[in-house]
């Protein structure tokens, strides 16, 4: 309790026994005056109502005057003066706004953050009320809320939307506080608050920085995830369907290394802005990274609805971009996936759409779209047996390496081999790598097969160099799949030492693809392994996308022509023009030039005209075991 309350308690205390003593004093002379009882009595009710009157003012003023005779109250008043001018300096320099109501709500003073804030002067805010700055945001239970938090604990915080004198309205932080006098009265009601509309902004813009991706100002994988979910469910209350649509861009990877980042970025933004504009209101259009989109499409009734789309999509893609001096062409695989068909949750349409995507990839090229359908999931599921029964055939040796002749097409003789890896299925019989080999790279049995195969393929060379049978090299595949892994090198240069083979009789061959996926690494490798001393060529070149100058610093000797421009020899124009430019190439690079599925002796023909030097195909002979190569 503060000293003056004390005192003043005391006075009254005083005032009291004195009253008291006066009442009976007052009784006494009255009584002797007035003998008629009623009289007595209102005569007491009036001199009691007097004296409280009267020691009421008796009290305050003599509460003062005893102060200021001890002297105390004359430093108070300094001390309570100078805490006054403090708090109003803080009152007024503060930042945050003040509003002080009476206990009608009327206001009754207001600071200088408040005019800065709201916009209005003092006098157009003295003696009114705040609802003034009302939003018109809030009902009328938010406010309901405050005032019995008031009443409760005599505060109340939280946020709060008012609006400025230029009618903007604004989010502000407010705490109020109920100011009770000595008695415990609210005398008074404090507002203070500060405008937090600046923060509002940056929370804003930071959700949508989480929520969109920065390059192309689509939604990305979250809100995307976030949609489909809400999709679905609201499908699931409708009896409605729904459908995901996942885009990858071909070779967009291509893109990014022959031009470079920037322009990549640029290619994607475009290619958002085509999406978008293809797609209208029809669907959410999302950016999940990289170069894959995805577009949800709610209320799709039927596939073909999902179809039609992917199609218009694939053939508005295939327009060029245009920008600066460039004109760009890509194209785009698409997997859809439909709910409830195929997927329950968001996350199995999602899934699915990938599946069905990487069908789209493999099964028609590119520039396709596919369906995830039952039979996909049978798909999947052959492709699980197959890998349990592919590690089984590892263990048992049911694996074998043949081999297919290659010719110097000039002099027709055999002068090397490739080493193709073949699997006896005990039940399905001669399986092919075109089937097995993607589902070891995904399982990661490459690595041991490749290297299984590399170790036959030397072990069979070092033999026929033991008969006399000189072949100038043995070539084996390496999955694009260990291209990157430094181990590979290891296993290369651990088989060379075991077989004590001679590198250069060795030639690995490596998919064009599998160098321009990850250019950098590609490189480092090849050198690696080019000081191991064995020969280097590039597999299934044409459709790779190369970029040519990498390709004059691959340290490789040797292009090998896809047989799938070979087969349009020698009637097909395009694949003539194509397989010339790839000779004159691989001629100015100093690199060999190797055809590979010859099939007949035109192609051949053709090729020697050309200055191709080597080719392998059915026509010299097909892939088969050691010992039934013909060695004429
Ligand atoms: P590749 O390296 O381009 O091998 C050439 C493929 O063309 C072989 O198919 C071969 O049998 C086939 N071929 C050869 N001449 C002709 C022809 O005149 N006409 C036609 N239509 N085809 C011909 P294969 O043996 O089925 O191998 C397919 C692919 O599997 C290979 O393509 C290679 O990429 C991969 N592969 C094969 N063996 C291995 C291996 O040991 N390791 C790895 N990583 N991949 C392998
Ligand atoms: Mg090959
Ligand atoms: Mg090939």
């Amino acid at each position: 309790m503060s000293v003056s309350v004390r005192d003043a308690l005391r006075m009254a205390a005083l005032y009291l026994v004195l009253s008291l003593l006066w009442l009976l004093l007052s009784e006494q002379v009255l009584g002797t005056f007035v003998d008629d009882p009623q009289t007595l009595v209102r005569g007491r009710h009036a001199s009691a109502c007097l004296w409280v009157v009267v020691s009421a003012g008796l009290i305050f003023v003599s509460r003062a005057r005893l102060l200021n005779f001890m002297g105390i109250g004359a430093q108070l008043r300094r001390e309570d003066r100078e805490r006054l001018r403090m708090a109003a300096a803080v009152f007024d320099s503060t930042l945050e706004g003040v509003l002080v109501t009476g206990r009608d709500g009327v206001i009754v003073h207001v600071n200088r953050a408040f005019m800065r804030i709201t916009g209005y002067q003092h006098d157009e805010v003295l003696g009114q009320r705040p609802s003034k700055f009302k939003s018109g945001r809030h009902g009328a239970e938010f406010y309901q809320g405050i005032y019995s938090a008031l009443s409760k604990k005599d505060e109340w915080s939280g946020e709060i939307w008012n609006r400025r004198k230029s009618g903007e309205i604004y989010p502000q932080w407010q705490t109020i506080r109920a100011i009770r006098d000595d008695a415990g009265i609210v005398s008074h009601y404090v507002a203070v608050f500060s405008d937090i509309s600046a923060i509002k902004h940056s929370e804003r813009e930071l959700a949508y920085l989480a929520h969109h991706d920065p390059l192309t100002d689509l939604p990305n994988r979250l809100l995307f995830n976030d949609r489909v979910e809400q999709a679905i469910s609201l499908a699931k209350g409708n009896k409605r369907g729904c459908a995901l649509l996942l885009l990858d861009l071909d070779h967009f990877q291509s893109i990014n290394d022959g031009l470079g980042h920037t322009i990549g970025d640029q290619l994607l933004k475009l290619v958002g802005g085509r999406l978008r504009d293809i797609l209208g209101s029809a669907g959410t259009l999302a950016r999940l990274g990289g170069d894959e989109f995805a577009v949800l499409l709610e209320n799709c009734q039927q596939v073909g609805q999902a179809a039609v789309l992917a199609q218009r999509v694939i053939d508005q893609m295939k327009e060029p971009f245009a920008f600066d001096e460039h004109r760009l062409f890509i194209s785009a695989s698409i997997g859809i996936s439909l709910f409830p068909a195929d997927a329950q949750s968001a996350e199995q349409l999602l899934r699915n759409a990938d599946s069905a995507l990487f069908k789209a990839k493999n099964n028609g090229g590119r520039a396709c779209y596919a369906l995830y359908t039952e039979e996909l999931t049978a798909h999947a599921q052959h492709r699980v047996e197959t890998a349990g029964e592919l590690r089984r055939a590892l263990e048992q040796e049911e694996l074998q390496v043949f081999f297919q002749p290659v010719h110097d097409l000039s002099t027709r003789r055999m002068v090397g081999v490739e080493a193709l890896v073949r699997w006896e299925h005990p039940q399905r019989g001669l399986v092919s790598p075109a089937e097995f080999i993607p589902i070891a790279e995904r399982t990661g049995m490459i690595a041991e097969i490749d290297a299984w195969v590399l170790r036959q393929a030397c072990g069979q060379m070092m033999r026929w160099q033991a008969q006399g049978r000189a072949l100038e090299f043995v070539a084996v595949n390496i999955s694009s799949r260990l291209f990157g892994h430094r181990e590979l090198y290891e296993q290369v240069a651990a088989v060379l030492h075991a077989t004590g083979m001679d590198p250069a009789l060795l030639e690995l061959e490596v998919t064009e693809s599998a160098i321009m996926e990850e250019p950098e690494v590609a490189l480092e490798q090849l050198h690696r392994l080019r000081g191991l001393g064995l020969r280097l060529a590039i597999d299934d070149f044409g459709t790779g996308y190369s970029s040519l100058l990498r390709l004059k610093l691959l340290p490789v000797q040797k292009l090998k022509i896809d047989q799938g421009f070979v087969a349009g020899l020698p009637t097909d124009e395009d694949d003539i023009a194509i397989v010339r430019v790839i000779i004159a190439l691989a001629h100015s690079m100093n690199m060999q030039v190797h055809a590979e599925g010859i099939e007949q002796a035109e192609q051949a023909n053709l090729l020697l005209e050309q200055h191709c030097q080597l080719g392998q195909g059915y026509w010299f002979g097909r892939p088969v075991p050691s010992e039934q190569l013909r060695w004429d």
